[in-house]
């Protein structure tokens, strides 16, 4: 299946992806980790979007493209994919319009996840990850266990760089400006889901694996 999770920073695209992933065996594709470790790796990519995710803008669109293509053709993501974070604009969608064209394969669904914005901002300034396992949490509303049991095994909460007020604020205009456009332009084409994603993540992923007809 391939798939694209839309919805703001903060509905939980990448938790869900990646249960997704560990279930069905679909590789995660998403940008922002694949920029994240470009930048750690200070390479010529990582250098040049370094400064616009600081400020929670978006990276040029040439730069994320190049990224989608080489991920896409790997292996692992020969029987189908999830990609989480990308499209984030009219042009980055017709990009992926013209790249499935050129491989010769289709999207099977665009599958929003809908969270109110009061909500998004709780989870985005809360979110923390494990830094011993890669775990993501939240300081609100992770179990109290769950945090402990890092901290507790030598690991760190660590948070994102761009998970502070400021640049969260812009990664949300950015959001309604640039992305939420794409709710529309999928609608139109007949392949947008929506799932409610504002309870626990459990009945969340819950309600994904139906929506998408994988339960
Ligand atoms: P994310 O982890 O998806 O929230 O992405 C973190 C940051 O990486 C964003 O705020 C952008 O600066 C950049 N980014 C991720 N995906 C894209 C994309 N598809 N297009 C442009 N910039 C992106």
């Amino acid at each position: 299946m391939r798939i694209v999770m839309l919805g703001a920073p903060g509905s939980g695209k990448g938790t869900q992806a990646k249960r997704l992933e560990a279930a069905f065996g679909f590789p995660q594709i998403s940008t922002g980790d694949l920029l994240r470790q470009a930048v750690a790796d200070e390479t010529d990519l990582g250098i040049r979007a370094k400064a616009a995710m600081d400020a929670g803008d978006l990276v040029s669109d040439d730069i994320v493209l190049g990224m989608i293509k080489d991920r896409i053709a790997k292996d692992d993501a020969r029987n189908g994919f999830i990609l989480d974070g990308y499209p984030r604009n009219r042009q980055q969608a017709e990009d992926l319009g013209d790249v499935f064209e050129d491989a010769g394969i289709e999207l099977d669904v665009a599958v929003l996840m809908d969270v109110a914005t009061d909500v998004l901002m709780k989870r985005l300034t809360g979110r923390r990850t494990c830094s011993q396992t890669g775990k993501l949490l939240n300081i609100y509303f992770s179990p109290q266990e769950d945090l402990d049991e890092c901290v507790n095994n030598g690991g760190e909460l660590l948070q994102r760089k761009d998970d502070n007020e400021k640049t969260i604020g812009n990664r949300l205009q950015v959001y309604e400006r640039e992305t939420a456009p794409l709710i529309a332009y999928y609608r139109d084409s007949d392949l947008l889901k929506t799932v409610s994603a504002e309870g626990p993540v459990d009945a969340v992923y819950a309600s994904l694996v139906a929506t998408l007809g994988l339960g």
